[in-house]
């Protein structure tokens, strides 16, 4: 079976650390549960950084830090995982879906510009799959409308607009490091922002509320801990000191898959000529005449794992049923597109060939 995904990242590259760590009895908040943000500022050149434990705890601390509240409005990417519009579900703010582009498959500014209403408290913005394409113009509405913006960087380490790495591009970014994902450490997070203020507040609502004056725990406020033990931490700062070789090679599956593929009707996920993607996924929409779950089960008949794009957030039962405002692109990407598997020594040739033979 050709898999989906395989981590970038083995056992003997951390065993001597791993068995560091256990000698030093010092599991999490130690060397490299410091260290870690201290790359991830270095790598996105983002002023701060803060580890969390998913994206999804990261997504809700960003709108907690926002000061989104019940009657509030976020309006959120339509194609992305669910877990980007729970977390305002979750804070009693109501989402507002905004369609995507069928060719980048992210927020589309004339979309965004449709859904602003004074009640508008933030945006969240995906990078959808990795693709950070249009973030820019987006950046722009929101600076002049005054909106807070964050970005949805679950899938997106590594990728860039302009020369500036996802991660220094919004007001607060959120990075996963699910086995998904580019990188990994089983579960994981990452908030980064250039704001003083977040950051103040973010240091210590991650640190249980409280403040560390010479050693001495002040308790200002209630908090959480959202931390990441040392052994996690030690395998993303090996993963992140070879990301963009990682990327380099990703692009380059990429590339020969879809000159492959396009001549047959399939559309790769297009990047803006301004930014990089990162391929966190290899995805197409498929030709008219397939149907892609019958195509998904053919490629499994063949021994290669494959699935969806992602999901239409505003199509999901709950979000269907609670506020009916499906968004036409989302869905026709959630019905048509493909991923396929993608990482260094696929069998690239073998999963051509079968589309091909389809
Ligand atoms: C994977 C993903 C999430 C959730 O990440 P976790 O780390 O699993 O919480 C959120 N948003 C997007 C866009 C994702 O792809």
């Amino acid at each position: 079976m050709i898999k989906l995904i395989k981590p970038y990242i083995t056992f003997d590259e951390v065993k001597e650390e791993f068995k560091e760590i256990f000698d030093s009895g010092m599991l999490t908040r130690g060397k490299y549960s410091r260290e870690f943000p201290q790359k991830m500022c270095e790598y996105t050149g983002a002023q701060y950084s803060f580890n969390a434990t998913s994206a999804t705890t990261a997504l809700a601390m960003s709108l907690d830090t926002l000061g989104v509240r019940e009657g509030d409005e976020v309006i959120v990417s339509d194609f992305s995982f669910p877990a980007t519009v729970n977390v305002v579900e979750a804070c009693g703010a109501r989402p507002v879906f905004a369609d995507v582009s069928r060719e980048t498959y992210n927020m589309l500014p004339d979309e965004l510009e449709k859904k602003i209403t004074p009640r508008t408290k933030a945006v969240i913005f995906v990078c959808a799959l990795g693709n950070p394409s249009g973030l820019d113009e987006i950046v722009c509405i929101c600076r002049e409308k005054g909106i807070p913006l964050i970005n949805d960087a679950a899938c997106a380490i590594g990728s860039s607009v302009d020369g500036v790495k996802v991660g220094n591009l919004t007001d607060i970014e959120c990075f996963s490091f699910h086995p998904r994902k580019l990188l990994t450490a089983g579960e994981g997070g990452a908030i980064t922002t250039n704001c003083d203020e977040y950051a103040e507040y973010l240091s210590v609502k991650l640190a249980h509320g409280a403040t560390d004056k010479n050693g001495k725990m002040d308790f200002v406020t209630y908090g959480y801990n959202y931390r990441l033990p040392e052994l996690q931490c030690l395998m993303l700062i090996k993963q992140l000191e070879k990301l963009d070789e990682i990327v380099a090679e990703r692009l380059e599956i990429q590339k020969q898959t879809a000159q492959a593929l396009e001549p047959m009707g399939y559309a790769a996920q297009k990047c803006a000529e301004n930014a990089v993607h990162n391929i966190q996924s290899l995805v197409f929409t498929v030709p008219e005449h397939i149907e892609r779950d019958g195509l998904i089960k053919h490629l499994k008949e063949n021994g290669i794992e494959s699935t969806i794009g992602t999901y239409c957030l505003s199509n999901c039962t709950y979000y269907r049923n609670k506020y009916g405002d499906v968004q036409p692109n989302a869905l026709y990407l959630e019905q048509n597109t493909i991923t396929l598997p993608c990482y260094t020594g696929v069998d690239t040739e073998k999963i051509i060939h079968t589309l091909l033979g389809q």
